[in-house]
């Protein structure tokens, strides 16, 4: 039914009949809308009645909130975050299986870590035995908060990275896209060789590209007077007391400070606004993988505090939510 992923009819459907819902309210991100036009035909012809959410859906910190007259919310393409049990999230994980360049790892490191984005986490099994079987010493970080499974790795927590990386030489990373690697390897010092399921290639990243544009943007930012700091409305990405904290730092270093609150805090709003810098405290991707589509640039939390002189360079830390 879905167009590249699996999906266990049964598992759903035996849980949305224990918990007895009729109406269900389908969210997921933009990616995956048409899966969820989909699955909402699935349950219409079993006799629910589903409606597909339209609004902007970044990830599982992002829960919509049951619609009146609707039973529940199923959750489409991330893991549960904690403290969400009232949604039924469903993973679909991808049929994306291309890891024949691990047979050939005699080059890679000989300690490895092994981490994915949820999609590509069935592979970490697969990735795992295929490494040992070449020699390699595999380790894989625990679950734990908002991370479901173990070696998943989100845009805002690499922890089952972390773990594990006083053990390891080097991390295979399994998904696509060089923003979660970039994260693993920012986060622990350590090369990524990213290995996109899809196409089967492998590319080695480390933070050196990623530290250098990060610097670049705190000296640019130096020269900042009027600073805007974003706080998201979203109960998954919520750092007020930090943003205060921020605002504080900023006006006791003679700058001008302006708290922006909003639930998706695009670009848009921010065009002549007549702001030097912005300041994230939402979702870590505003600041890490988007500041290109911002007018100005946009530090992290410990970014500014770098700026401000309150912590050295050489302490930086990716921004990360726990
Ligand atoms: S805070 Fe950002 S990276 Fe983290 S789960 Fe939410 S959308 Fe994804």
């Amino acid at each position: 039914m879905f167009q590249g992923f699996e999906f266990n009819a049964k598992a759903l459907m035996a849980e949305i009949k224990s918990r007895g819902w009729i109406r269900i309210a389908i969210q997921a991100p933009a990616g995956l809308l048409r899966d969820a036009a989909q699955l909402s035909l699935y349950l219409r012809e079993r006799g629910y009645e589903p409606a597909v959410l339209v609004d902007p859906c970044f990830g599982a910190c992002d829960l919509a909130e049951t619609p009146e007259s609707y039973d529940g919310v199923v959750h489409l393409g991330h893991a549960p975050f904690p403290n969400q049990e009232e949604a039924m999230f469903l993973e679909l994980p991808s049929k994306a299986e291309n890891l024949e360049i691990l047979e050939k790892s005699d080059a890679l490191p000989s300690r490895l870590g092994l981490v994915a984005t949820v999609q590509h986490l069935s592979l970490i099994p697969i990735a795992k035995s295929m490494l040992e079987d070449c020699g390699h010493e595999v380790h894989v970080g625990d679950a734990g908060g908002r991370i479901a499974h173990p070696g998943q790795v989100l845009g805002c927590n690499t922890k089952a990275a972390r773990a594990v990386a006083d053990k390891v030489d080097a991390f295979i990373f399994i998904g696509s896209g060089r923003f979660h690697p970039g994260g693993v390897a920012m986060a622990t010092g350590k090369k990524v060789y990213a290995i996109d399921p899809y196409t089967g290639k492998m590319e080695m990243l480390d933070s050196d590209r990623f530290l250098r544009i990060r610097h670049g943007l705190i000296e640019k930012a130096r020269e900042g007077k009027r600073f805007g700091v974003l706080v998201s409305s979203k109960a998954g990405q919520n750092r007020t007391e930090k943003a205060r904290e921020i605002e504080l730092a900023l006006r006791e270093d003679g700058r001008e400070a302006i708290l922006f609150i909003g639930d998706n805090l695009p670009p848009t709003p921010f065009i002549g606004m007549e702001l030097d810098v912005l300041v994230s405290t939402a979702c870590p991707r505003i600041a890490l993988d988007d500041w290109q589509n911002y007018p100005v640039p946009v530090l992290t939390p410990i970014e500014v505090r770098i700026m401000l002189g309150l912590e050295k360079w050489e302490d930086y830390t990716l921004d990360e939510l726990a």
